[in-house]
């Protein structure tokens, strides 16, 4: 149970400027440049953090690239990296609150879901490749008698970490714990506006023993220094979660330098089917509401494009609109606030100008569309929801990763399934059905890296999480994940 008037000692302290972690040791940036970080809750600066350039990037990558080298994590027994992981595991958790609440002075997020998804996962991931990495065996391969053909399991060296504003600790999570857990060493790029809550993360690494320059951490301007990391010559993998406009970047940095492999989790515009013949429209319009507007719509798998059945069309509009209007939208360190802040001033602009446009094109907005609390000097928004969306519409094509739904009619089956597949992205979706040959048929059709049916979102560490089209490539969560940090070597044998 959150205790309000802990949350309330926590949000008083002071933060102190924040600098790099490189190799063990907190960093100025090497141009003493620095960045304010802006509170979402009301605007303030709540503390600065270094604008880390190339230069800074480079002197990570060389520490990450020489403790690699030296073998003190690579070459460790699988067992020893497990203890070091389980004590990281157990810090997150005991200093859980505090993880929280900094993540969401920083983000916006409100706290009720901020403490299970952010120390809560990233606890429950590190755990989970800390138990899989001395249970993952190399193979002898089916060969003549005559050779022996052994398949070793490598990790890849250096790995290079850009992630997003959304969920910092546990997008991170998921990329350091398999990286950690195969032996590689990791140079981290937070985003601008969430850094806080990782550079705590890096001194809690340290503190569980992870040997200095295994883990560092590089903050400062995505354009500026997640460039450089994504350009340097000794990164061996790139592994990313964030817009599809940067992982684009990505893809040319790695052909313009060493050829790195990259991975990226891109955005979604998730379609998320009601049928007609779902008994409990009430429910389902319940879980369909939160799958889109917590966080404030900043989820990459939310459900932001709804595909309602004509006939259960009015009620469940209806059911969904209520929830919508219910929800209390404030501070998001208030245990009372159902959703909190959008992150940014930039995005809050972003979110209104989708409003703006699908106005123009002529989708009916049933509720919210503006700006709220405008008198905290936080970036609020009300849950909104636009009814008779076309799929020619802004609104139905793009991202917005914003508390804003559009509802789009269909008829039949074959209908909702092309509607849900007219989309370039193919990350999340969702479907409603009582007909369990339907939920079946509809898995099979839908181009996605998740369905979900009578429920929407949730998913854990076990399964895996990627998108498919322009969602990205590869997968974050699940042993599948080990994939990515690893390389595959043949030792081919003459007996
Ligand atoms: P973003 O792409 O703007 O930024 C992501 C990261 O990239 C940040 O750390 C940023 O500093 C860095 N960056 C920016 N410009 C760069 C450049 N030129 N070179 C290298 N790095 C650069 O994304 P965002 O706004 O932080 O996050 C929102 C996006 O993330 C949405 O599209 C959302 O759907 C996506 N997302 C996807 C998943 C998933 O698992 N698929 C999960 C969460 C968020």
């Amino acid at each position: 149970m959150l205790d309000q008037q802990k949350i309330d000692t926590l949000r008083q302290q002071t933060v102190a400027p924040q600098q790099l972690f490189i190799n063990g040791e907190w960093q100025a940036a090497s141009s003493g440049q620095t960045m304010d970080v802006i509170s979402p809750i009301d605007g303030t600066v709540l503390t600065t953090m270094a604008d880390a350039g190339a230069e800074d990037v480079d002197r990570a990558v060389k520490a990450a690239r020489e403790v690699f080298e030296k073998g003190s994590w690579s070459k460790a027994a699988p067992a020893e990296r497990k203890k070091v992981m389980l004590k990281i595991a157990d810090l997150i958790e005991a200093n859980a609150l505090e993880l929280a609440v900094l993540g969401v002075r920083d983000n916006g997020t409100e706290i009720n879901m901020a403490y299970r998804a952010e120390p809560g996962s990233a606890a429950g991931t590190m755990r989970f490749y800390a138990e899989s990495i001395d249970k993952v065996y190399g193979e002898i391969a089916p060969t003549s008698s005559s050779v022996l053909g052994m398949i070793h399991r490598e990790p890849v060296g250096v790995v290079g970490a850009i992630v997003p504003w959304n969920f910092p600790l546990m997008i991170a999570a998921w990329k350091i714990a398999p990286a950690l857990a195969t032996g590689n060493s990791v140079v981290l790029k937070p985003s601008e506006t969430a850094s806080l809550s990782l550079l705590r993360l890096a001194e809690i690494c340290s503190e569980a023993g992870l040997p200095d320059g295994v883990f560092n951490v590089i903050t400062g301007q995505g354009a500026v220094s997640g460039e450089a990391l994504g350009l340097h010559n000794d990164v061996d993998v790139l592994v990313f979660t964030g817009s599809g406009f940067v992982g684009r970047k990505l893809l040319e940095y790695s052909a313009r330098s060493n050829l790195k492999r990259v991975y990226l989790e891109l955005g979604g515009k998730s379609p998320n089917i009601v049928f007609a013949d779902t008994a409990d429209l009430a429910k389902a319009a319940k879980v369909s509401a939160m799958g889109i507007f917590r966080n404030s719509g900043q989820v990459c798998v939310a459900g932001s494009r709804l595909l309602v059945q004509r006939e259960a069309h009015d009620e469940f509009v209806e059911h969904l609109v209520a929830v919508a209007r219910q929800l209390r939208i404030g501070d998001p360190l208030n245990l009372a606030s159902d959703i909190g802040a959008v992150n940014s001033a930039v995005q809050l602009e972003k979110d209104l100008s989708f409003v703006e446009s699908a106005v123009k094109e002529g989708a009916n907005l049933v509720t919210g569309g503006e700006r709220i609390l405008t008198e905290s000097g936080g970036y609020y928004m009300s849950p909104t929801v636009f009814d008779g969306v076309k799929s020619t519409m802004q609104l139905d094509k793009e991202e917005v990763f914003g508390p804003i739904l559009g509802v789009v009619s269909f008829d039949t089956e074959e209908e909702a399934v092309q509607l849900a597949n007219a989309s370039n992205y193919g990350l999340a979706s969702g479907v409603w059905t009582d007909n369990l040959s339907r939920a079946h048929r509809m898995i099979r059709s839908i181009q996605a890296g998740v369905v979900h049916v009578n429920t929407y979102g949730g998913p854990d560490v076990t399964v895996p999480l990627g998108g498919v089209k322009q969602s990205g490539n590869g997968v974050d969560k699940s042993m599948h994940a080990l994939d990515k940090y690893t390389n595959l070597k043949t030792a081919w044998i003459q007996l």
